[in-house]
């Protein structure tokens, strides 16, 4: 059976890394680093997503604020707000919560962001950072991933990453972090296009489903002894739950626990580690502004 990655203890010790460096840069007479988060419209699960990054960035020492705007802003009202921030000296890290509304278009106001303020690591400056190795901001979701394999003592060097899912928040970055010097690792990644992914997943000694499909990943496509990530998040009825339903992952956990050597939990793997990546980036945009 293999061992759980617990992604609520390694990311708490990452949020407690964060608060200690905080502190110390307090005490040098530096201010608190400050997170300005921007929040379009009332979408409930955006709105909750602000809230935990808000209440997480507060239990560091890192201020933050959300500027909540009506879903009837205009783009260029937007873009007059992302710009107000970028020159306000007082502002470390902006974050603008997406999905936006459909008459903004995100790729605008991402662009909009200052790169040295960009702590979602969406910009295109910080992507071209990450692809050629530079340090700098690291995306949320994938550099979790890579804190919590080298934290729990996964040897990534030559290893065979086999990654299911391309997209620009998580496969594609996290396929370049894994290639990254340091890290070392042999990356393949897979699609919907891809032809035999059972076969290629089989390959795999460290495989990473990023998908958006219950149960996708089943045990005829994880090799024995393999470290298994599940990023996906996917609601499932359940009529046991108040809710009417509960949270699963990408990958078969029953099935596949088994057979790997360690494997993420759905909640409480990739999850947590989101936040602390924030976090990280948001004191790396106030030690470097
Ligand atoms: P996305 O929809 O942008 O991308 C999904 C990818 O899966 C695509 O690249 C697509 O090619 C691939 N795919 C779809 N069907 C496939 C198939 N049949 N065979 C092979 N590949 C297939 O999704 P995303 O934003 O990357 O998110 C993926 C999952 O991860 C979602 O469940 C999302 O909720 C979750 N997620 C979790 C976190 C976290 O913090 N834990 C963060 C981001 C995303």
């Amino acid at each position: 059976m293999a061992h759980i990655i617990d992604g609520k203890a390694i990311s708490a010790r990452i949020r407690e890394e964060v608060k200690q460096a905080v502190a110390d840069r307090s005490a040098a007479g530096h201010r608190a680093p400050y997170l300005a988060v921007v929040l379009v419209g009332d979408d409930p699960a955006s709105a909750s997503y602000v809230r935990g990054k808000a209440k997480a960035s507060a239990e560091v020492g890192i201020e933050s604020d959300t500027l909540t705007y009506d879903v009837s802003i205009s783009e260029e009202e937007l873009l007059d707000v992302v710009h107000r921030l970028n020159s306000d000296d007082s502002v470390d890290g902006i974050l603008v919560q997406l999905p936006l509304p459909d008459h903004i278009d995100d790729r605008k106001v991402i662009d909009a962001i200052s790169p040295a303020k960009d702590v979602d690591c969406f910009h295109p400056a910080s992507v071209g950072n990450l692809v050629i190795g530079l340090d700098g901001f690291k995306p949320a979701t994938p550099a979790g991933i890579v804190e919590l394999l080298q934290r729990s003592g996964v040897q990534t060097s030559g290893a065979h990453c086999v990654i299911i899912g391309r997209s620009n928040i998580v496969g594609k970055p996290l396929a370049n972090l894994m290639l990254n010097k340091g890290v070392d690792a042999t990356v393949t990644v897979c699609h919907s296009r891809t032809k035999d992914l059972p076969a290629i997943a089989r390959q795999a000694d460290i495989l990473v489903a990023a998908i958006g499909r219950a149960n996708f990943v089943t045990a005829d496509m994880v090799k024995p002894g393999a470290v298994v990530i599940d990023v996906g998040i996917n609601r499932v009825e359940d009529a046991t739950r108040e809710r009417g339903y509960r949270l699963v992952g990408d990958v078969d956990f029953e099935a596949v626990a088994p057979i790997a050597s360690l494997i993420t939990p759905v909640p409480g793997g990739v999850g947590p580690m989101t936040i602390a990546v924030l976090l990280q980036n948001t004191l790396l945009a106030a030690s470097t502004s």
